[in-house]
């Protein structure tokens, strides 16, 4: 199924300039940017974003994260877009992802993991909503 999923390049990625090596892996993938935006979100924004996260103990710890730098916003589209970019991220902590992922290759910690990606069609809604209007879409 032709879904689309919300990709995030998190601060400790955009600092590193290496936006492009982990938008290549997603585009090599047959995942295609339909639509992509520089910003810095305000630590209010953030923890409107992971609000599902909101009661977790590393909850203050990653909203402070994700606002500290610029990240990048994506939505990929392409089939079975929500898998396959979470399998090219590998697994949240950079010392249990599968080699080669995006996650094992750049993530600094389980915290500074380099990249987002939604959990489901529900998540993948809400995400790329929190972001963009349909108009931003251009497929
Ligand atoms: N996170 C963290 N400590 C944890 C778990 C998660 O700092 O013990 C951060 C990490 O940046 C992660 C984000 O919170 O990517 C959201 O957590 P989630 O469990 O949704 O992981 P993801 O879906 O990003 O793999
Ligand atoms: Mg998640």
């Amino acid at each position: 199924m032709i879904q689309a999923t919300l990709a995030i390049i998190k601060p400790d990625a955009t600092k590193r300039n290496i936006v492009g090596q982990i938008l290549r892996r997603a585009e090599d993938q047959d995942l295609a940017v339909v639509a992509i935006k520089r910003l810095h979100l305000t630590k209010k924004q953030a923890a409107g974003f992971y609000s599902v996260h909101r009661n977790k103990s590393f909850f203050d710890d990653l909203t402070d994260f994700m606002s500290e730098g610029p990240i990048v916003v994506v939505v990929l589209r392409g089939e079975g877009s929500i898998r396959k970019w979470r399998d090219l991220m590998g697994a949240t902590d950079p010392v249990k992802a599968s080699p080669g992922t995006i996650r094992a290759l750049f993530g600094e910690s389980i915290e500074r993991n380099s990249t987002h990606g939604s959990d489901s069609p529900e998540s993948a809604c809400f995400e790329i909503g929190y972001f963009f209007s349909g108009l931003d879409l251009v497929k």
